[in-house]
């Protein structure tokens, strides 16, 4: 009985193995297969897509979230969505912070609702990922029971996951000194020829409005000649920095020439424009910088203002905004055109700006 009993039970963990074996070879073809898409993802949302979706198959998981630190901002993937506060408590006791994240919840067919997972502590997983750029915490609560080489598994998916995501983040630090002037902190010119093509496309496309302010620093050679040329320099990040504060994060800024600035503004019709480049105009005018010996320097600049047209490409929108600038340079300078009542004359559009002071 005892030997009957024995090959039974010898039997059983012999198709144990077996059934343990198959299950191994299974979860690491899932691995291999998701490897070859993983190493070819150029973006976060896709690497995030693909290591949940393996994750899912493996693990079978309640909740996968990930949370990125990078550049002073904080990104959270989340699959199911989980309540807000649950969420939040897991990023402030692990990123130390109260501020503000942004949730983007992934697989939202995945069909589960808002609010019902609830999980204990203990059974999260969590794998800390990092290098100079960013620190980031992996969280898995696995539905499916945990085996040993799962153990192994996941070892091999944060690795490959820390990879992609370090790949990432220095292919975009690298796209942002190429696209940014170093000085001046606005896109640079070669970033602006290809954004701007792009923003006129869409506002031709879906019918929307967007206009364009161009201005050029008054006898900005004279600041120069006077003071020297890093006493320009100081003045030229400055009023750089009072433009890039008033714009709106939709909107951005370009070092367009050495002292010539281009403000893009999409969704904006020309007087909001001009109720812009009129703040600008009055924020730089009253502006000073510091230069050695404790003088200070303030400029003023000119603007030209276009917005754009159904026949309007964006040749013919900078030649408008450049003829207006020229306008205001030849009118005395410090101006900002066209005029509102220009502009009120030359559009049919409602104007509700108050009429500024230069016409
Ligand atoms: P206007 O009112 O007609 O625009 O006169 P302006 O003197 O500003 O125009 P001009 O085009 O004659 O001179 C532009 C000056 O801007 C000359 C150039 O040395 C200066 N400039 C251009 N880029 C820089 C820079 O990066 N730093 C400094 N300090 N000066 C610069
Ligand atoms: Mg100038
Ligand atoms: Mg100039």
């Amino acid at each position: 009985m005892q030997c009957l009993f024995g090959r039974f039970i010898r039997r059983v963990s012999t198709f144990g193995r077996v059934l343990f074996g198959v299950a191994r070879r299974i979860d690491y073809e899932t691995l291999s297969r998701y490897m070859l898409h993983f190493n070819q993802m150029q973006d976060l949302p896709s690497i995030m897509h693909e290591t949940s979706k393996c994750m899912k198959e493996i693990l079978n998981y309640k909740l996968f979230a990930f949370v990125v630190k990078a550049g002073g901002q904080l990104d959270v993937w989340v699959d199911p969505r989980i309540s807000e506060a649950a969420l939040k408590q897991i990023v402030q006791d692990d990123f130390a912070t109260d501020g503000a994240f942004n949730t983007y919840p992934m697989n939202p067919d995945y069909g589960e609702s808002p609010g019902m997972i609830s999980f204990q502590e203990e059974q999260m997983l969590s794998f800390a990922l990092m290098d100079d750029g960013y620190f980031a915490k992996l969280y898995v609560l696995p539905e499916r029971a945990m085996l040993d080489y799962h153990k192994e598994i996941i070892g091999i998916i944060v690795k490959s996951l820390g990879v992609a995501v370090s790949n990432y983040l220095n292919m975009k630090r690298l796209e942002n000194d190429a696209a940014i002037d170093p000085m001046t902190d606005c896109y640079n010119r070669r970033a602006f020829d290809r954004m701007i093509q792009h923003n006129i496309h869409n506002a031709h496309r879906y019918n929307r409005d967007l206009s364009v302010i161009m201005l050029d620093l008054d006898r900005f050679k004279s600041v120069n000649d006077l003071y020297g040329h890093p006493a320009g320099d100081k003045v030229l990040v400055e009023v750089a920095r009072l433009i890039l504060s008033a714009i709106r994060k939709s909107d951005y800024a370009v070092r367009y020439g050495g002292e010539e600035f281009v403000v893009v503004l999409p969704e904006t019709r020309l007087a909001k424009a001009l109720e812009l480049a009129e703040r600008l105009r009055r924020l730089i005018e009253s502006s000073s910088v510091q230069v050695a010996n404790g003088r200070q320097v303030s400029v003023t600049a000119s603007f030209g203002v276009a917005a754009l047209s159904e026949h309007s490409d964006a040749e013919s929108l900078f030649n408008e905004a450049d003829t207006m600038l020229y306008r205001a340079k030849a009118s005395g300078r410090n101006k900002v055109m066209p005029g509102m009542k220009l502009c009120l004359l030359e559009s049919s559009q409602p104007a509700s700006v108050a009429q500024t002071h230069h016409q």
